[in-house]
């Protein structure tokens, strides 16, 4: 007998037909003699839906974290009502638990906040009792019991934060797509399905925008060695897993490409060049729980230095906020933002053993007349932000080159 986590996304419970549908495939594997925990997202579109009433509520604020959070939570308190009574309708049990009544506590950082423990006395009661427990994702609560919401496509990371508390045997994704690809198959049709893929490539095309898996779940599946399988909510095949490198058999250049178009560009102008200046700037956007992305520094010139940096989109204007009033501190000519760009990545972990991908990477763009504005790598990826015109052409067109024609593979050292 196997405690299986089984997670399903937007679309996969997009209407009460589908829901029926996840219903009896969550029945299937309780009927197949395991323990079954189902993690579900809202509604496809209910996220969304709900985010829009909040800024019209708003008008020209930002609207206030901690009730944008109470309201956006309650996409998927509608799910696990309507599963579990879908459950029932098949005769078997199941009961919802919101995240403050499975104990998921976060830290009170609102509208992305961090999991810092799970009461699984709770969840497991009810599994010894041949329960099925249909956990809402997205949510947990605050050691004041405020609720918490983590960040868009977080129900990922509830699943397998759960997965990884119940030490459970597997952790299923159930989503609109039936496995990882080497690219969205919704920007290039020629994507393969991956069978395997190691955890720290995952890790990669997460941040770089691959949003199949958000890449908070991929850390916890990593730390705790559980692995996460990905495949269809509507065909029964196998997806892919994402497991240890050493489980991996293709050691591919390139397993992925992907385009991240949730950034903005921040590029501060002529800062004096002295120790600590870099602190001094970041330091702010640390402390309001903004996450830097690409930092790049040009080489200094009379005695100052310019200083580019990439943030989430929608802390953009923050980011803004925080860099001019800082900048004005330190003296930097001016402070300019920019929503105009997207991140591309490659990922594989066969660069390891590769020389020349980045020369062929660049190459690509000169052909197409990309321009790049700034480049950023790890053992593992390389990434490029360009215009977002460009996004998807590039994405392609990498594609083309690293994967299709991947017989043309640069030398090996
Ligand atoms: P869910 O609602 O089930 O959480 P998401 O929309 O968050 O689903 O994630 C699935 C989507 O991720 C797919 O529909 C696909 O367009 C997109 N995607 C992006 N990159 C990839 C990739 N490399 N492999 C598979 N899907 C990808
Ligand atoms: N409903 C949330 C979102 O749309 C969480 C999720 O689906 O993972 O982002
Ligand atoms: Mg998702």
């Amino acid at each position: 007998m196997a405690l299986v986590v089984q997670k399903f996304g937007g679309t996969s419970v997009g209407n009460i037909e589908r829901i029926q549908h996840v219903a009896s495939r969550v029945v299937e594997t309780l009927d197949a003699g395991h323990r079954v925990v189902v993690c579900v997202s809202a509604m496809s579109g209910e996220t969304n839906a709900l985010v829009e009433l909040a800024t019209q509520a708003a008008g020209d604020d930002e609207p206030e974290p901690r009730e944008f959070d109470a309201l956006v939570s309650t996409g998927e308190q509608k799910t696990i009502a309507l599963l579990s009574m879908a459950i029932h309708r098949l005769g078997r049990r199941a009961r919802s638990f919101t995240g403050a009544q499975m104990g998921m506590l976060t830290d009170s950082a609102h509208t992305r906040a961090r999991i810092l423990s799970i009461d699984t006395d709770r969840l497991r009661k009810v599994l010894d009792a041949g329960i099925i427990c249909v956990i809402a994702g997205f949510q947990g609560v605050d050691e004041d019991d405020n609720i918490t919401t983590l960040g868009r496509g977080g129900s990922d990371t509830s699943a397998v934060a759960v997965a990884c508390a119940l030490e459970a045997d597997v952790c299923e994704i159930y989503t609109d797509v039936d496995g990882v690809y080497t690219a969205d198959p919704r920007i290039v049709s020629g994507a393969r399905k991956l069978s395997r893929i190691a955890f720290d490539e995952m890790l990669e095309l997460s941040s770089a925008g691959a949003k199949v898996l958000q890449i908070r779940s991929v850390k916890f599946a990593k730390r705790y060695g559980v692995p996460i399988h990905v495949r269809s909510s509507f065909e029964p095949d196998e997806g892919t897993w994402v497991v240890p490198e050493e489980d991996v058999m293709e050691r591919l250049v390139v397993s992925g490409v992907t385009c991240n178009v949730n950034e903005a560009k921040i590029h501060v102008k002529k800062v004096p060049d002295q120790p600590g200046i870099a602190a001094q700037l970041f330091t702010p956007l640390g402390e309001s729980n903004i996450v830097v992305d690409m930092i790049v520094q040009n080489l200094s010139s009379e005695g100052t230095t310019d200083m580019t940096f990439t943030v989430p989109r929608s802390d953009h204007r923050r980011a803004l906020e925080l860099a001019r009033k800082v900048g004005g501190e330190l003296g930097a000519e001016s402070v300019e933002g920019d929503e105009d760009v997207a991140k591309v990545s490659i990922v594989g972990l066969g660069m390891k053993d590769h020389a020349g991908v980045a020369t062929k990477m660049f190459s690509v763009f000169a052909a197409e007349g990309i321009n790049i504005q700034l480049i950023s790598t790890s053992e593992i990826k390389i990434s490029v932000v360009i215009e977002e015109k460009y996004a998807e052409l590039a994405v392609r067109a990498l594609h083309a080159a690293f994967v299709e024609e991947g017989a043309a593979a640069p030398s090996f050292e």
